[in-house]
């Protein structure tokens, strides 16, 4: 798995993420989205509706939670699913939100069932039910909360519960960056960074980051290392490529477990269908992480397709290996 992809933030992601929505580019549709929901909540001195956020990693979605907040005027409180274990944990963090502060669950999909039902009253009518002590003395007791937002994200819209979905409104779907708008990302990030780049330069290091701003700016920092060291401290796009290659960095993007997958459907599955499960015993990664890190960027890059039997390699897939794709130029699908 690409190891820049769920390293926790360095203080140098936290230097270069955006302020305020004008500096966060790209996802135009879910900003407005957002843009919309936070002038009515204002319009009408409210607290915010809940928003879920989902996508792949380093899409911005910490980033948009932090900038909801700042643009209602609330405080963040930040915590993830797996970091709540008991509902006392849960009613810790409820119990001191103020009115319209914002709670933002990273990773909402790994909330324990148990904690998920304490969870649903609170954002529905923001009340908490503790029961206290066990047996024939267990009793409940109702706090009542301030009104405050649900600011949820996951990487697996999928394996959220029918309940946790409900209790959202529409969700938002942060999907993985184009080439133009990584480059502008990177213009911005070198700006902040005092790093000379030609657009040139910009467009060399977008065009291989996986669609990823968090990709983006750590192959920028490489760059700018390799630049200040090798070159005239400039990037321009011939010490870009030769930054990037020199740390076998794939020309479109694709980390070495995306590659290990399509070796794997293509030369152990006869190029698919195959079921998820089987290429992660190959590849000897967990299924979840193919299916919510590498498998989308491959089926947005046209190099598998999923079918109802399984994954299939596409014609890409096998010229990307330098293979000739079967006679009919698309595999059996079904
Ligand atoms: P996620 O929570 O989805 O994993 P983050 O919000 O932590 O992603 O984003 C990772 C990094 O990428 C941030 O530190 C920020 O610098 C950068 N980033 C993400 N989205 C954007 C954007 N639209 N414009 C500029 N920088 C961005």
């Amino acid at each position: 798995m690409n190891p820049t992809l769920n390293e926790p933030d360095s203080p140098f992601d936290l230097a270069l993420r955006p302020a305020d929505f004008a500096d966060f580019h790209g996802q135009t549709k879910v900003k407005e989205q957002l843009l919309v929901m936070v002038e009515a909540a204002k319009l009408r001195s409210e607290s915010l509706d809940h928003v879920l956020l989902c996508g792949p990693p380093g899409l911005g979605k910490t980033t948009l939670a932090n900038l909801i907040a700042s643009a209602v005027g609330s405080r963040l409180h930040t915590t993830s699913g797996p970091q709540i274990e008991r509902a006392g944990d849960l009613a810790g963090i409820l119990t001191n939100l103020q009115e319209k502060d914002i709670l933002f669950i990273d990773e909402i999909h790994r909330l324990h069932p148990s904690i998920e039902e304490y969870l649903y009253p609170a954002i529905e009518d923001f009340r908490l039910d503790i029961i206290i002590d066990q047996g024939p003395k267990a009793r409940t007791i109702r706090i009542d909360l301030p009104p405050f937002t649900l600011v949820g994200a996951t990487t697996r819209a999928g394996m959220l519960t029918a309940p946790m979905r409900s209790r959202f409104g529409i969700p938002n779907r942060l999907d993985y960056y184009t080439i133009p708008e990584l480059q502008h990302i990177l213009m911005r990030s070198a700006r902040l960074l005092n790093v000379p780049i030609e657009e040139g330069g910009a467009h060399e290091i977008a065009r291989r980051s996986r669609g990823t701003p968090r990709i983006a700016n750590h192959l920028l920092r490489w760059v700018r290392d390799f630049a200040q060291v090798r070159a005239e401290n400039v990037v321009t796009e011939a010490v870009a490529n030769q930054a990037l290659t020199m740390r076998d960095i794939d020309e479109t993007g694709l980390d070495e477990m995306d590659t290990r997958m399509l070796e794997a459907i293509i030369h152990k599955f006869d190029g698919g269908p195959v079921g998820l499960g089987s290429v992660a015993v190959v590849v000897g990664e967990d299924a979840s992480t193919l299916e919510d890190v590498h498998e989308p960027f491959l089926v947005m890059q046209g190099f598998i397709k999923r079918t109802p039997r399984g994954r299939v390699a596409m014609p890409a897939a096998y010229r990307k290996l330098g293979l000739m794709p079967p006679v009919s130029g698309q595999p059996d699908l079904f």
